[in-house]
């Protein structure tokens, strides 16, 4: 291979304490890299353009072969291409996160004592124009209780929506697609409790059994190298804002409305208090700015802007920029 090797724009590297990777917002894939590939892939010497022979020179004619090695595997692989002639690289604009929406996606909690339900909620998160909905139900559900439950969803601005749901006799997969057919944005449901994990595709539906027993929202909050995502808007939203809480509202089993059902503080009740007037409460926006980059330990991991965050379950509940506590990765090994 010869010539200048140039990243499509879309393969952004990013540099950890140890490690690096480049994430293919395209195809969602999270390549890691060594560092001295990171630091020279975003040289700026020539618009991070490598000549590769050039490696020689720079690097030593022992690592010329190794960083080679690496160039092919990458170009073979389609994270970048060649030119003859050194461009200027292009990149994709990570300066400014555009969503005119103040809110884009919502949880519901309910449990066996819950009173607010989703006729009260929905037609609230459409005034939005909230795109994505997540229903967390506590305790066995029929699905005739479900269909019921998701009638305000059918003409409301959800696209996506995700429910948890406890084993129930007729969670058969046959009613779950009957409920999938009437509501085409549900894109998964998990049971919970299940004999077994299992899971189902079935076009732009994921149906997992799993064997859990969920009893509430202290289920959530689990991030590590394994549920990162690899996508556009996410990893520029990222870039400037907490990768879990901006633009979210919930309401919690007891109907209070937080910016999660795990985090303590609570913007009023549901029965009493409009989600727009809890919005609108002085303190509500303040976790939507805290990104990767502010937070201990995550500032120097590089999965940092592919990985979702959690600002409830941390490893110090004093200081709100601790490392979320649900996650094993070390980012310093
Ligand atoms: S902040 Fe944590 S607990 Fe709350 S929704 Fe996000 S991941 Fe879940
Ligand atoms: S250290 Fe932080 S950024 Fe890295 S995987 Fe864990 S939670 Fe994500």
């Amino acid at each position: 291979m010869n010539g200048y090797f140039h990243l499509f724009s879309c393969c952004i590297p990013v540099k950890g304490a140890k490690k690096a990777v480049i994430c293919d917002l395209q195809r969602n894939i999270i390549q890691p890299i060594p560092l001295f590939l990171y630091d020279m892939l975003v040289s700026e010497d020539v618009g991070n353009a490598q000549f590769i022979e050039d490696v020689a020179y720079k690097y030593g004619e022992r690592d010329k072969q190794l960083i080679q090695e690496y160039i092919t595997y990458l170009y073979h692989n389609q994270f970048g291409y060649t030119t003859e002639k050194p461009t200027s690289a292009i990149h994709i604009n990570l300066s400014e996160y555009q969503d005119s929406r103040s809110i884009t996606n919502a949880i519901v909690d309910f449990d066996l004592n819950s009173k607010h339900t989703l006729n009260q909620i929905v037609p609230q998160l459409d005034e939005f124009y909230c795109e994505a909905l997540e229903i967390r139900y506590y305790f066995p559900v029929s699905f005739l209780k479900i269909k019921k439950d998701l009638a305000p969803i059918a003409r409301s601005t959800i696209k996506s929506l995700e429910i948890l749901v406890e084993l129930h006799e007729d969670c058969t997969l046959s009613n779950i697609l009957k409920v999938n057919k009437i509501y085409p944005a549900l894109k998964k449901i998990t049971i919970t409790s299940a004999q077994e994990n299992i899971v189902y595709n079935h076009d732009d539906l994921s149906i997992i059994y799993t064997t859990d027993k969920i009893a509430d929202e202290r289920c959530c909050g689990v991030t590590n190298e394994f549920y990162c995502i690899a996508e556009t808007k996410l990893f520029i939203e990222s870039v400037h804002y907490n990768s879990c809480l901006n633009k979210k509202i919930s309401v919690d089993k007891s109907g209070l409305i937080k910016n999660c059902p795990s985090m303590k503080d609570s913007f009023g009740s549901i029965s009493t208090t409009k989600l727009k007037d809890a919005l609108a409460k002085d303190g509500f926006r303040k976790v939507w700015k805290i990104n990767k980059d502010q937070i201990e330990v995550c500032s120097d991991c590089e999965l940092r802007y592919v990985c979702q965050d959690c600002r409830a379950y941390i490893e110090d509940k004093t200081n709100i920029f601790s490392k979320p506590i649900k996650c094993n990765y070390d980012p310093y090994q």
